[in-house]
C-alpha cells in the first residue's frame, strides 16, 4: 500500500511531468473504483492547464485551474506517466491525454483507489476537511503530541495512525517510528511523557523524510507495482532479531493491523 513517502514522491514525479500541459481528452474505462469516477470528469478537465500538483495526507491535488482534481492511490494505484500512447492493460483504469500525445495513466489492480472532481477548496472537501496537520510540518511536534494524547486511553500506535490527529501514518512508518522513539506500540496514548511526545514526533518525522530522500521505496513492474522493496527495523520482521539489542522481536494485534516491536528496547 502506497504510503505518505510514496504519494510525496508521486507527486515530486507528476508536478515535473504535468505543470503546463493542456489536457485534451480524458478517457474512463472503469466507470466505478472505490467510488464512481465522477461522469463529468471528461467534460470538465478538456482544455484544462495543470497548475500544480500538491499533496494532503494521502490524497493528490491536481489544480487544474477551473477545479481541482483529488486523486487517492488506495491500497494499490499507481499513476504512471507515459510520455508516448501505449495500449491500456487489464488494470489501467483511465487516461488523461494531455495536448501531443503523452498521458497519465491510473492503473489499480484492486480498484481501491478514488478520483474526484471538486470546484470548491479541496482542503474543505468531506474526505480532506477533518485530517489532522501534516507530519513534516512545523505544525506537527512534541507539544502538539502531548496536547492530543492526554484524555486517550487508545494505544499509542493507533492514535499515531489516526489521521484526524497526524496525516498519513501508516503501519509501516508507525512500527518504524516507535521502534526508533522506544516506545511500546501498545501503551495508552496518555501515559506518554512530553520528551517520549517529543521523541516519537521527531521519529515519525525522521521515518517519513529518509524514506522520501532514498526515494526508491517503490517501483513498477510490467503488470504490477511492488511498495516499500526496502528493509525495515520492526516492520515485516516479526520473527527476527532487534537490531540494536539483537533479542527477539515481539509480533502482536493491534488494530488488526501486525505490530512488531522489541520488548526490550521499547518500553
Ligand atoms: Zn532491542
Amino acid at each position: 500500500m502506497p504510503e505518505l513517502p510514496e504519494v510525496e514522491l508521486t507527486r515530486r514525479r507528476l508536478e515535473r511531468e504535468l505543470v503546463g500541459r493542456r489536457i485534451e481528452r480524458v478517457e474512463v474505462r472503469t466507470p466505478k473504483l472505490r467510488l464512481p469516477i465522477p461522469v463529468e470528469l471528461s467534460t470538465v478537465l478538456t482544455g484544462r492547464t495543470i497548475r500544480s500538483v500538491e499533496r494532503r495526507g494521502k490524497y493528490l491535488l491536481f489544480d487544474c485551474e477551473e477545479g481541482w482534481l483529488i486523486v487517492h492511490l488506495g491500497m494499490t494505484g499507481f499513476l504512471h506517466f507515459l510520455p508516448e500512447p501505449s495500449p491500456p492493460g487489464k488494470h489501467d483504469h483511465l487516461d488523461i491525454v494531455f495536448a501531443g500525445g503523452p498521458l497519465l495513466r491510473f492503473h489499480d489492480p484492486r480498484k481501491f483507489g478514488t478520483l474526484l472532481w471538486t470546484t470548491a477548496d479541496p482542503l474543505s472537501h468531506p474526505l480532506l476537511a477533518r485530517i489532522g496537520p501534516e507530519p513534516l510540518t512545523s505544525s506537527f511536534d512534541g507539544d502538539y503530541l502531548f496536547r492530543v494524547s492526554r484524555s486517550r486511553r487508545v494505544a499509542v500506535k493507533l492514535l499515531i495512525m489516526n489521521s484526524e490527529i497526524v496525516a498519513g501514518v501508516g503501519n509501516i512508518y508507525a512500527n518504524e517510528a516507535l521502534f526508533r522513539a522506544a516506545i511500546r506500540p501498545d501503551r495508552h496514548a496518555s501515559s506518554l511523557s512530553l520528551p517520549e511526545c517529543g521523541r516519537l514526533a521527531a521519529s515519525i518525522r525522521e521515518v517519513l523524510q529518509e524514506s522520501i530522500q532514498q526515494g526508491s521505496t517503490y517501483r513498477v513492474a510490467e503488470d504490477s507495482v511492488a511498495y516499500h522493496p526496502l528493509e525495515f527495523a520492526v516492520y515485516g520482521r516479526g520473527k527476527g532479531s532487534c537490531s540494536h539489542c539483537n533479542g527477539a522481536l515481539e509480533e502482536i494485534r493491534l488494530g488488526s493491523r501486525s505490530t512488531v516491536f522489541c520488548p526490550r528496547c521499547q518500553k
